[in-house]
């Protein structure tokens, strides 16, 4: 698709060239022409002065001096020449420039349609593996002919649950696209970072408090320019994802502090932590780390962290992990308010 398209621009890039190329070439071919027969001319009237002195000071007048058609045609044909050959060394050069330039104007289109190719490439194998498996399962029961009321209640709560993972999928997938277009256009306000972790935390807590999990959070009050919502969605993926990979009756620690002109926001947990061959790739999309434990058991996409990425890249920050066995530290810089 491409190719053909590059083979069009460059079609269309030689159009223009040579339409250009070959008008002036029209014009010097005529502006030359006129030249050559005036210095025809002159070169007669000079000839005729030499042998003809006793008519000094009466030439006849210059263009009724024969010039010979032979010499004129050649010349004619010489500058006819030269400009093809010229017109036709601009054709070469300007086809493999444009073809260069085509392939240079087409590349970031390519490298976006790859893009979203990916995008719905795992959006659809996401979302494939979840509904198999509620098809499945309706299949089987209505199979079955002596299902009883506690089986088909167990078997609607399993596909509620089927249901809800479905729908935050789709919610974590919407919202990934809306990021992606809401690039540059985002109104940005003062935001607290205390009220935005205080209601994050508000949010996680019910999770935690199932793992009696803790959550201490040491914020001074900073202001930041952003978006509350998005900055609120970060935070409640990091901490969700903390309570996650955490085990029971642990802590997570929030702090907030200053650092030169940037603020550090940083969500550290006592969890399972990520191996290090998995931490180059955590904030991709769709990427779970490997280990059979966190695969299996813990529900998610591998979608938060990149949502998490793309809302940090918006507010012109920087998000970084630091993970041992011990627990994994994330890292949030964003760019302070002045005078704080
Ligand atoms: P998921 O829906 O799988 O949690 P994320 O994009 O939020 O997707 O995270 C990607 C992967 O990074 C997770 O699958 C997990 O392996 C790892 N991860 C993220 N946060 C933590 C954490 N606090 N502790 C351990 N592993 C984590």
């Amino acid at each position: 698709m491409f190719h053909s398209a590059r083979i069009k621009l460059t079609a269309w890039y030689l159009l223009i060239l040579m339409s250009i190329s070959i008008l002036f070439s029209v014009a010097i071919y005529n502006g030359a022409k006129s030249e050559l027969v005036r210095s025809l001319h002159a070169q007669q009237f000079r000839l005729y002065y030499f042998d003809n002195p006793e008519l000094i000071p009466a030439p006849p007048h210059i263009s009724q001096l024969q010039i010979d058609p032979e010499l004129l045609s050649d010349e004619e044909n010489r500058i006819k020449l030269a400009l093809i050959l010229l017109n036709l060394g601009i054709f070469v050069l300007a086809g493999g420039a444009g073809y260069f330039l085509a392939g240079r104007t087409l590349k970031p289109i390519q490298v976006m349609v790859d893009e979203q190719n990916r995008f719905i490439t795992d959006a659809s194998h996401e979302l494939r593996t979840p509904l198999t498996a509620l098809r499945a399962e309706i299949e089987v029961n209505l199979r079955a002919k002596d299902l009883s009321v506690e089986e088909t209640k167990k078997l609607l709560q399993s596909n509620l649950e089927e249901v809800i993972n479905l729908q935050s999928l789709s919610d974590n997938l919407l919202q990934l696209t809306q990021l992606e277009k809401s690039k540059g256009q985002n109104i940005f306000t003062q935001v607290s970072v205390s009220q935005v972790i205080e209601e994050a935390v508000k949010k996680i807590s019910s999770e935690a408090k199932k793992k009696e999990i803790t959550i201490r959070s040491e914020v001074k009050n900073y202001q930041v320019l952003g978006e509350k919502n998005s900055l609120l969605q970060l935070m409640i993926i990091l901490l969700d994802n903390a309570v996650k990979y955490s085990n029971n009756n642990t802590l997570i620690k929030v702090t907030a502090e200053k650092i030169d002109h940037k603020i550090s926001l940083k969500v550290a947990d006592q969890g399972i932590g990520i191996n290090t061959k998995d931490l180059p790739h955590i904030f991709e999309r769709f990427y779970r780390a490997d280990s059979s434990r966190t695969k299996q058991e813990i529900s998610g996409y591998g979608l938060g962290l990149s949502i998490a990425k793309k809302i940090v890249t918006l507010h012109s920050g920087i998000i970084s992990v630091k993970s041992n066995s011990k627990g994994t530290t994330f890292n949030v810089l964003l760019p302070i308010l002045p005078k704080q």
